[in-house]
């Protein structure tokens, strides 16, 4: 049976057609023709018709040029035209059609292995495709693209502006040797300090280095100085530099350039010694009041004197060898800003206790406050001698006298400038026969070969405050 050919519009057109034995009966041509892909071979080697399914004898098929040229010759569209193609014409022509086919899908002919449609190769072939051939616009080299894409960029032949944006242009090669020694933004150290600096600045700071070497004022023939160490350089090791005598703390007021000092020192020795000898006697004034000074600062100011007087068997030895023998106690103050008082005893006795008592007497001595106090001097005093046995064994018994001072009594009076030891303004007050020698042996007034006395002045709360 004939087939009723498909008007145009059937979506696929066999290039080569057959006819079937059943319909024609030529000499069959056992020939292994190209299938039409509807046809099938069944299991038993016969194919069947695909509008009816009826087998087919292969044998009976066989070329029919007739209808194949009439098959040819009717007009089709472009298989891809629901792609968009809107090429249509005939059969005979869709081959060569597709080899020109905007839709059609080839390979790259750069084998980078990508299938595309033929209108999209121009743009792959230029900008994608990484097999592409590219010639750099700046060296004029050939690159496929990969390698055009490490180019870019990088090419010594490009024309570039210096990084450092001293506005020099150039092509890239050149930018090491510009940017090493002729950019005048590079940056440089100073060779004098080391410091960075933008090369066209090194000038005007060198007028600041520290570092930078500069000539003595004086020529004094030292060379070249670092700025920084000149003014020490005038100081002290400037030969031309003016130096003062080393002996100026003595009084010297020489002055002269430091090589003439030698000859200086050489020439004056007499009037050196004599500025150094009085600069002695100055200072030992000065050692003499301050002495004073810090003794006045030890001394007690709470109104009570305790006294030790150690090597008691000795000292009393000494006191009956030389008869009147005094030892005399710190100065004390009564209170802060007080009278300054000084405790005497005399171990052998002295006037009706000498040879046979300890006698304790007070003094007041010349103070700082004196024009500050009344006088003459009024406060109840009294001495104790202190029982030195341990207190929680038996309850201390101090030997103890109290006194008013006698207001007629010379030493009480404020102390004159004129006071000296010899005159009676100088003696002390207080009790001749304060104990006895036999009864200073008694409990443990003498301990460890020591006793100590206590003198305490009651001062009002008045004048206190
Ligand atoms: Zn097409
Ligand atoms: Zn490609
Ligand atoms: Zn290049
Ligand atoms: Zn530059
Ligand atoms: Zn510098
Ligand atoms: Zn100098
Ligand atoms: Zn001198």
């Amino acid at each position: 049976r004939r087939r009723s050919l498909a008007s145009p519009g059937a979506a696929t057109v066999q290039a080569d057609p057959l006819c079937l034995g059943r319909v024609g009966s030529r000499s069959p041509v056992p020939r292994r023709p190209r299938l039409p892909s509807p046809v099938r071979l069944s299991s038993e080697g016969v194919f069947k018709c695909p509008e009816d399914q009826l087998p087919l004898d292969y044998a009976k098929i066989y070329p029919d040029p007739e209808l194949e040229s009439q098959v040819l010759s009717l007009t089709i569209r472009c298989i891809h035209s629901e792609e968009g193609c809107r090429w249509s014409g005939q059969v005979k022509h869709l081959q060569a059609h597709l080899n020109t086919c905007g839709f059609n899908v080839i390979p790259c002919p750069n084998r980078c292995g990508l299938k595309l449609q033929r209108r999209d190769l121009p743009a792959h072939l230029q900008h994608d495709c990484s097999k592409r051939r590219l010639r750099c616009e700046f060296c004029g080299s050939d690159f496929t693209g990969e390698a055009y894409e490490t180019h870019q960029g990088a090419c010594p032949q490009e024309s570039v502006y210096c990084e450092n944006k001293c506005g020099a242009r150039m092509m890239r090669r050149l930018l090491p040797q510009h940017a090493l020694a002729e950019c005048p933004k590079r940056t440089q150290p100073c060779a004098y300090c080391s410091k960075e600096f933008v090369f066209d600045t090194i000038q005007s700071h060198q007028y600041q280095c520290p570092r930078y070497p500069v000539p003595c004022p004086n020529q004094c023939g030292a060379g070249s100085v670092a700025r920084e160490d000149l003014p020490g350089h005038l100081k002290e090791n400037c030969s031309t530099a003016l130096v003062l005598c080393p002996f100026k703390e003595a009084g010297c007021k020489h002055r002269c350039p430091k090589v003439a000092m030698s000859r200086h020192v050489d020439e004056s020795t007499k009037a050196h010694l004599g500025l150094v000898s009085a600069l002695v006697s100055r200072q030992r004034q000065e050692l003499q009041e301050l002495r004073r000074e810090v003794e006045e600062l030890a001394l007690g100011c709470d109104g009570t004197l305790v006294w030790k007087i150690p090597d008691y068997a000795r000292r009393l030895q000494e006191a009956k060898a030389r008869s009147n023998h005094e030892a005399f106690s710190p100065p004390f103050y009564t209170h802060r800003y007080g009278y300054k008082l000084q405790v005497s005893a005399f171990l052998n006795g002295n006037g009706s206790g000498e040879g046979s008592h300890l006698s304790v007497y007070i003094r007041v001595l010349p103070g700082t406050y004196d024009n500050l106090l009344e006088w003459p001097f009024s406060h109840r005093v009294t001495f104790s001698l202190l029982d030195q046995s341990d207190p929680s064994l038996s309850k201390p018994q101090h030997v103890t006298e109290t006194f008013r001072p006698d207001p007629n009594w010379k030493n009480f009076q404020k102390p004159g400038a004129s006071r000296s030891s010899v005159d009676e303004s100088a003696l002390g007050f207080g009790y001749p026969k304060f104990i006895s020698h036999e009864d200073i042996k008694k409990r443990n007034y003498v301990r460890d070969n020591a006793i100590f006395i206590r003198a305490s002045v009651e001062i009002p709360q008045k004048i206190l405050a």
